[in-house]
């Protein structure tokens, strides 16, 4: 008898996302819905942190169709600004706000910073609830190393992706080809660490049978 793949719904809207974690995950028995296919829309993120948010977007996914939910959270931590904008990196410069306009803002508040202490990182939280009560969530991370630029360069990705300098390619990340972005990025290695975090805990590879 062959089992139908087990049901998981992601917590989210962009379609890139979706494509991104069923290639991540294409080796677990999964199949992986848009909560928008099942009826569930965005819900406030109110937290203060990734993981706050990661799990109220995926307990609201969960709540809503009944099926085991993924959802993650990222920004960009700036350590010459305690962390900032952190969990407000989409709308550093006010609700609303376009990502040049962030971006400019965030390039503002570290003007006077020097060379040496302009270390940043992208951060993503990726987490798993089986269902919207679940008290012991999967909770993963991924972190990606860098440095803040005083001026944008490159036209790839999105975000602060043309002030993020990455030293391992000697370039920012809206230089580089979008497939090695997600390869390197803090959401493939939340996503890595994901997968085999439900590999241990819930869904093993099917036995092959000779
Ligand atoms: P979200 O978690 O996809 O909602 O991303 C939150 C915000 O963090 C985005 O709107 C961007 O401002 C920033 N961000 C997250 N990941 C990236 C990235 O890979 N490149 C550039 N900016 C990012």
């Amino acid at each position: 008898m062959t089992l139908a793949a087990r049901r998981v719904v992601l917590a989210s809207g962009n379609p890139g996302k979706l494509r991104e974690l069923r290639a991540l995950l294409a080796d677990l028995d999964l199949t992986i819905l848009a909560q928008a296919d099942l009826g569930a829309g965005d819900v406030q993120e109110t937290g203060l942190t990734f993981v706050e948010n990661a799990i109220i977007k995926a307990r609201h996914a969960a709540r809503v169709t009944g099926l085991p939910a993924i959802a993650d959270d990222s920004g960009i931590e700036v350590d010459a600004l305690g962390g900032s904008p952190g969990v407000f990196s989409a709308r550093y410069a006010g609700s609303g706000a376009d990502d040049r306009a962030n971006l400019e803002k965030l390039l503002a508040d570290v003007a006077d910073v020097p060379d040496p202490a302009r270390t940043a990182r992208f951060h993503c939280v990726m987490v798993y609830l089986r269902h919207g009560l679940d008290p012991t969530p999967l909770v993963c991370d991924g972190v990606w190393e860098g440095r803040l630029l005083r001026a944008p360069r490159g036209s790839q990705g999105f975000g602060y992706d043309p002030i993020f300098f990455v030293p391992t390619h000697d370039c920012t990340s809206a230089e580089l080809e979008p497939a090695e972005k997600n390869r390197i990025s803090h959401r493939a290695r939340a996503a890595q660490a994901l997968s085999q975090a439900l590999r241990e805990h819930y869904y093993r590879t099917p036995e092959r049978r000779g």
